[in-house]
């Protein structure tokens, strides 16, 4: 699995740190908690997306593109870190917004992410919740051809077989870390969305023989759909990377039983989450990813469904500057 084949450009930070949660895990009374940093991969605030971005870019890169159309919520983390990437590498940047959330309410709609996304000089377009946003980009694009420019379009959450190369990279990166830190890693838990993160991790995982189960915490979807999406994906990125059939439909889990009433909506247990993890361990969730999924982790160790015994790491995916978006809400 050499990733060096595929055309990429630096815009993280890596490595970023595997940490200890001393406080969480003496409150819950085990397991072992530790968090992988990806809140810190440095662009623009940080996140995961700034992962899949190195190879997204670098495509986009290679085929000559001046402009990068992008879609996704109002508050996304992926339009904020994309619009820096394309900042950085001179080029223009589309973001198209679905408007997911009734009555936002103005800090939702102008604060937080948005408010980044602007200050990177990104085009914003609003769409209504339920627009086909693959077609609105594909329209997009057509006139920005038409214009004589060369447009470069990126799936929401960048979650494709090129995106999900950058959760690969962050597999071996982990294994490198426990192996070097003496670190039995016993389970890998993170929010899963628009599913390059777990397919790229699993795939990862899987082509290196680690045997590490991943747990993916639902955000928006139902629980067989979430999987299948996941599946999907990892297995076009495992013939992307010339690894075909390394992930079975049994190494794909998620849980999506704190999604609460939808997407981007808060729970008591993400707000109880952020609490803890900002009070015990100075550290910042975000409330519509990582909140919820570490919300899902803390009950499921509260019911015993995790062992004690075990070590996890949480990978934090970032998010945190959606809080100030969500200032009313919290
Ligand atoms: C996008 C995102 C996720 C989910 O990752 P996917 O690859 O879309 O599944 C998790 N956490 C944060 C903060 C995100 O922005």
């Amino acid at each position: 699995m050499l990733l060096s084949r595929f055309p990429r450009t630096t815009l993280a930070h890596l490595p970023t740190p595997i940490e200890p949660l001393p406080r969480l895990t003496e409150l819950l009374g085990g397991p072992k908690l530790w968090v992988k940093r990806d809140d810190c991969t440095g662009l623009a605030t940080g996140g995961n997306k700034t992962r899949k971005l190195e190879f997204l870019m670098g495509d986009a890169l290679t085929l000559g593109a001046d402009t990068i159309l992008t879609q996704g919520a109002v508050q996304s983390n992926h339009c904020r870190q994309t619009a820096a990437a394309a900042t950085k590498l001179d080029m223009k940047c589309e973001l198209l917004f679905e408007n997911r959330i009734a009555e936002p309410g103005d800090t939702y709609r102008n604060s937080g992410n948005v408010f980044l996304d602007k200050l990177f000089g990104a085009g914003i377009h609003d769409y209504p919740e339920g627009t086909d946003m693959d077609l609105a980009m594909e329209e997009m694009a057509a006139d920005i051809s038409a214009k004589g420019r060369k447009p470069y379009i990126i799936p929401g959450g960048g979650s494709n077989p090129v995106g999900a190369l950058g959760y690969v990279n962050c597999a071996l990166e982990i294994i490198n870390q426990a192996n070097e830190m003496g670190l039995r890693i016993d389970r890998i838990i993170h929010a899963t969305g628009s599913a390059g993160t777990q397919a790229g991790l699993v795939t990862g995982i899987q082509a290196m023989h680690a045997r590490i189960p991943v747990l993916g915490i639902g955000v928006n979807a139902p629980k067989d759909i979430q999987e299948e999406r996941v599946f999907y994906l990892a297995e076009s990125t495992a013939d992307y990377i010339g690894a075909p059939g390394v992930v079975k439909r049994h190494d794909v889990v998620a849980n999506c039983n704190y999604i609460g009433e939808g997407y981007g909506i808060p729970t008591e247990g993400m707000r109880e989450a952020l609490d803890l993890l900002a009070r015990l361990e100075g550290i910042l969730f975000d409330p519509v990813y990582t909140g919820k999924a570490l919300a899902g982790m803390i009950d499921l160790i509260r019911k015993g469904e995790l062992s004690s015994d075990e070590t996890i790491v949480f990978i934090h995916t970032g998010g945190s500057a959606g809080l100030f978006g969500y200032l009313d809400q919290l």
